[in-house]
């Protein structure tokens, strides 16, 4: 199995790092808008229920934005393992085109393929309980 460059390696390092600051600092943003959100004010109810929608979104982006992290640190931790670049999954090479899109990945593409099949048919269903929650 042909392994990545350390030229490379390195180059995805700094990337990787630079993503970390980055989410690192959105999330320290995303944290003080929600603080600022959840200051009491008078709100008729038509305001209130825009704050809980923010708030909703915020925590969603809080979130996303967590597990960015942890798969960057994941990714970063595989570089100090020497195993980076390869599928955790089927055990092959990451193509490094999708490396350098995404270059927190921690599987090739037809393994995110498949997982994303697996997700969106979770998803379906979560909708659905949900959209039963609403009726009931
Ligand atoms: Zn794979």
């Amino acid at each position: 199995m042909k392994s990545i460059a350390r030229p490379d390696i390195q180059r995805f390092q700094w990337k990787l790092e630079s993503c970390r600051e980055e989410a690192l600092r959105a999330l320290v943003r995303l944290g003080s808008e929600a603080r600022y959100l959840d200051v009491d004010s008078p709100m008729d109810s038509a305001d209130r229920s825009v704050s809980h929608l923010v708030r909703e979104s915020l925590y969603q982006l809080s979130s996303q934005c967590r597990d960015l992290l942890r798969s960057i640190e994941a990714a970063l931790e595989r570089i100090r393992q020497g195993t980076y670049g390869i599928c955790e999954m089927c055990g092959g090479d990451i193509s490094p085109q999708r490396l350098e899109a995404v270059p927190w990945t921690d599987c090739c593409l037809r393994c995110q393929e498949r997982t994303e099949q697996r997700r969106g048919e979770e998803a379906l269903s979560r909708d659905t309980r949900v959209a039963w929650r609403r009726t009931a």
